[in-house]
């Protein structure tokens, strides 16, 4: 590039869907964007299931800042018609089946409940999808990048690559997920970690992945079919998630995500076990899930983490914000993880557009977000600590599953009040305001806020004191269900 190219108003760090889906917003609104990777795309990326939640906020970005290809992404039909063959999956339902050691599955331990007409993401279409829109709106892409030094100072941003060549910005933004640069960089990284959720991961993308229904004993045709949806099969101490890209007439990908989680107290990683061995000495102690396993095989390698969580003491600073998945990461139980960076993006993006308007980048403007993103993560952390626990038992994973649907779905209708995407609309028709103020305030903030208020975030912290108690031994899962549900009746 020339010097005078060289200066940005937002260098962007990772073009994953969270780097490229800002670079978007900010390059259609005529900011000099420069996003930089190490990798480059396609590329495998996890994060795949996706929530009602996580496609009315496509939704609500799409509206906010008139980018209708965000909104191509906000349905499995709407990914279908406009993005054709990308291989997404479709997602009707949330299924749990729950499974005890040595005994087949129990028809009446199967809990499902349905969704919209939601994705399964084939994450390296979408996000090179999503990166060739920010770079149609303008911003720049350097690929296969190393960032080598970064500084920063109250008039500006300066990136050094390892090719030798500076950049210059007004803001930085970190979206380069778990390795993130200034996480490390600023020491920021808690150890250990604060949240109280314990889990690994081996996941990995899998052909020949049976269908679940056809799997099942004694199945029910009055349901949806399990295998249009997410599959978790759920056990003491752990879960699996099995996710079909090829569960509709229009997807017919045959890859099928699959991924074991654990415990590490309860299941330490046994490094004399290559991952596959793992995966199939632990199913193999669950009689029914075998033969959906039963001609799969790996189509890449398998990814075996260490404990999934991790933190950071903060994650705004001056001329800077780290977004959520390099700020930290809970669980991909409930696939609240892509929802949580929108939840961020969208407050985000306006306050760096008002930012530019108004050559003010002062921290504090920035500060209300920080604490919301960190107050979310601590709130993730909790309801999936609680889910963790309640897989001692399937009736109080019953009962706690219904705690999170209400929550959930308190939450999704939050999203779809006029309020919010009233604001939204009328920014979308106008286009001439440039007033980003009113995505900025505090009141912006409450209603993006997923967590539920008044009556619903009592029930909610009364329900997770129950199944804390039953971690620490002062009640059984049996009677902690009882007062969830009968907390959950008093609540009608
Ligand atoms: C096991 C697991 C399962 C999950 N399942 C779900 C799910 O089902 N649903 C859901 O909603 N969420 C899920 N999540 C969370 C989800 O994966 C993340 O929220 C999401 O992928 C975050 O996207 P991102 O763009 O911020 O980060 P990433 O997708 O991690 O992208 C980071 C980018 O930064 C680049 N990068 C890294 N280091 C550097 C560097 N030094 N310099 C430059 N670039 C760099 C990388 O190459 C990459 O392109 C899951 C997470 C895990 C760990």
């Amino acid at each position: 590039m020339e010097n005078s190219t060289k200066q940005f108003d937002v260098i962007i760090l990772g073009s994953g869907i969270s780097g490229s889906t800002l670079a978007t917003i900010l390059a259609k609104h005529q900011v000099r964007v420069l996003i930089i990777d190490k990798g480059t795309h396609p590329r495998f990326a996890i994060g795949e299931a996706l929530t009602s939640h996580t496609e009315k906020l496509f939704s609500l970005l799409s509206h906010q800042y008139g980018i209708p290809e965000f909104d191509h992404l906000s349905s499995f039909h709407k990914i279908n018609k406009h993005l054709k063959n990308c291989g997404c999956g479709y997602k009707r339902s949330f299924g749990f089946l729950y499974h005890q050691e040595g005994k087949e599955q129990l028809p009446q331990e199967r809990i499902q409940w349905g969704t919209g007409h939601d994705s399964h993401l084939f994450r390296q279409e979408i996000d090179h999808y999503l990166l060739k829109t920010a770079n149609n709106y303008g911003a720049k892409f350097l690929c296969e990048t190393t960032v080598s030094d970064i500084k920063i100072d109250a008039s500006k941003v300066e990136v050094k690559l390892e090719s030798g060549e500076q950049f210059t910005a007004d803001y930085l933004v970190d979206a380069s997920g778990y390795n993130s640069i200034l996480a490390e960089k600023l020491n920021l990284r808690e150890k250990p970690t604060r949240f109280k959720t314990h889990s690994r991961s081996i996941f990995t993308h899998m052909i020949g992945v049976k269908n679940t229904d056809d799997c099942l004993k004694e199945t029910n045709a009055n349901i949806m079919p399990f295998y249009q949806g997410t599959v978790h099969h759920i056990f003491d101490g752990g879960w699996m998630w099995v996710i079909p890209f090829n569960n509709h007439e229009n997807s017919s990908n045959p890859i099928c995500s699959v991924g074991l989680n654990l415990d590490p107290r309860r299941f330490p990683k046994n490094n004399n076990l290559s991952p596959d061995q793992e995966f199939k000495h632990f199913i193999s102690l669950f009689p029914s899930i075998p033969l959906q396993f039963e001609n799969a095989k790996p189509v890449r390698n398998w990814v075996a983490t260490d404990r999934l969580q991790y933190s950071s003491s903060s994650c705004v600073g001056e001329r800077f914000y780290i977004l959520p998945h390099a700020t930290g990461a809970i669980d991909a139980i409930f696939s609240v993880g892509v929802a949580q960076t929108f939840i961020t993006i969208s407050p985000l993006a306006a306050l760096i557009l008002k930012a530019i308007a108004n050559k003010d980048f002062t921290t504090k403007n920035f500060a209300s977000l920080g604490r919301l993103q960190q107050d979310i993560f601590d709130y993730n952390d909790k309801i999936a600590n609680c889910t963790y626990i309640s897989f001692r038992n399937f009736n109080l994973m019953n009962a706690w599953l219904r705690v999170w649907l209400l929550q959930h779905m308190m939450s999704v209708a939050k999203l779809s009040s006029t309020r919010l995407l009233g604001l939204a609309l009328e920014t979308h028709k106008g286009y001439k305001d440039r007033d980003w103020s009113r995505f900025t305030n505090i009141d912006y903030l409450k209603d993006i806020d997923p967590r539920t208020e008044g009556w619903g975030n009592s029930y909610v912290q009364k329900a997770i004191l129950e199944v804390e108690k039953v971690e620490q031994n002062l009640l059984s899962a049996d009677e902690a269900a009882i007062n969830i549900i009968s907390l959950l009746n008093s609540t009608s």
